[in-house]
């Protein structure tokens, strides 16, 4: 899925710093600032709880939540290493 020009949302709806390209999303832990990286695609970083986002840091794990037609993407946060 092509999400360059998407809004990117916490999961409570405030846009934070990230960057999109193509289907890759690029964006900073929101526990230790390390970089995560997720793919919107199936089966990819950040698809589903068995295909959680992780911080290479801290270990801290998201998922996205991708709203194609509003052109938004949600990430929530599954749990933290700690
Ligand atoms: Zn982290």
């Amino acid at each position: 899925m092509d999400i360059t020009d998407f809004l990117i949302m916490d999961w409570e709806g405030d846009q934070i710093l990230a960057d999109p390209q193509g289907s890759n999303l690029a964006f900073c832990c929101f526990t230790c600032r390390g970089p995560v990286l997720a793919v919107a695609l199936e089966n990819q970083r950040g698809w589903d709880e068995e295909h959680p986002a992780v911080c290479r840091r801290c270990g801290a794990a998201y998922l996205l939540g991708i709203r194609p037609h509003a052109e938004k993407l949600y990430i929530h946060k599954v749990y933290d290493f700690e």
